[in-house]
């Protein structure tokens, strides 16, 4: 009998990186974070861990770098502090958990979750979702020194999407969001269908970029309906989605995709994008630019 397939691809965001203006140590650091971190969902899929959990595993690892723009790296905003948002869908059930605005909690992807598991809502924003975070005794948001490298530039968001052995497909994201943004503005991180989705059977997608813009296209969305409706492959209906609905507004960022059959998709229009991933052939990819 055929193995079930299984895959995942994680990103760090995409941006205006180029070998020019990142140093080659620093690249080479966060390429052998990426794979470390893609090697290692890899693995608990392998043994037989759900999409779901790997998806939250490997976003908390992006959120303790500190060099991404998530959990102790995130952005400030204008005021000078640091606000993030995140989002996970599980793609068996479609059940979502969302988290926006929130300040005091290291790691909203686990938050995100259990606003899906413990609550009967979908997304909590702002104070109510900073008190869960203390009822919930998750460990808080501190000024602390990054695990990788102290004084490393932030880069961007982070997340994750994975195929696991029972055909289960999951996303999750997770952000501080622009750099500089006005005090409570969410970006397209933690809403379903913008930055973050997955449905079983069809795509699971996590999204990086200008949110104003995902948010307008509602572009992870509109790739799933290309793919259910249309009956696109997947690379058709991201290329036409990134065209037709994101570059035509103006919209600039990048996606990974992982499909039921366990292919992994990078695209993005950036110069770009911090990605790994690991298809169902064992096939490896870690890369920054384009
Ligand atoms: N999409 C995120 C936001 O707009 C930012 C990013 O991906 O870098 O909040």
């Amino acid at each position: 009998m055929m193995a079930q397939p299984i895959a995942v691809a994680i990103h760090g965001g995409a941006g205006n990186m180029t070998p020019e203006n990142l140093p080659s140590e620093k690249a080479k650091q966060i390429e052998a974070y990426l794979r470390d971190v893609v090697e290692e969902a890899h693995r608990l899929l392998s043994e037989g861990r759900l999409a779901l959990e790997v998806v939250e595993i490997a976003v908390r690892r992006l959120e303790d770098a500190g060099w991404f723009d998530a959990g102790i790296g995130s952005y400030l905003n204008e005021r000078g502090f640091i606000e993030m948002d995140a989002s996970i869908m599980d793609g068996k059930t479609r059940r979502t958990g969302a988290v926006a605005a929130v300040r005091g909690v290291r790691n909203p992807i686990t938050l995100a979750r259990l606003v899906m598991e413990r609550t009967s809502h979908v997304f909590i924003v702002g104070e109510g979702a900073d008190s869960l975070a203390r009822i919930w005794a998750l460990p808080p948001l501190r000024n602390e020194v990054p695990t990788i490298s102290p004084g490393v530039v932030t880069q961007g968001t982070v997340g994750a999407v994975a195929l696991d052995k029972y055909g289960n497909l999951a996303a999750a994201t997770s952000t501080g969001g622009i750099a500089g943004k006005k005090v409570s503005r969410v970006g397209d991180s933690p809403i379903i269908g913008a930055g973050t989705y997955a449905e079983n059977g069809v795509i699971a997608l996590s999204a990086t970029g200008y949110g104003e813009y995902f948010i307008r296209s509602v572009l992870t969305y509109d790739i799933a309906a290309r793919i259910r409706y249309a009956k696109m492959t997947p690379a058709a209906a991201i290329q036409s989605a990134f065209k037709e609905r994101l570059e035509s507004i103006g919209g600039t960022g990048g996606v990974i995709a992982v499909s039921p059959q366990g292919e992994v998709f990078f695209h993005f229009n950036t110069s770009g994008m911090y990605r790994a991933g690991k298809d169902s052939a064992g096939r490896l990819t870690v890369g920054i630019y384009k």
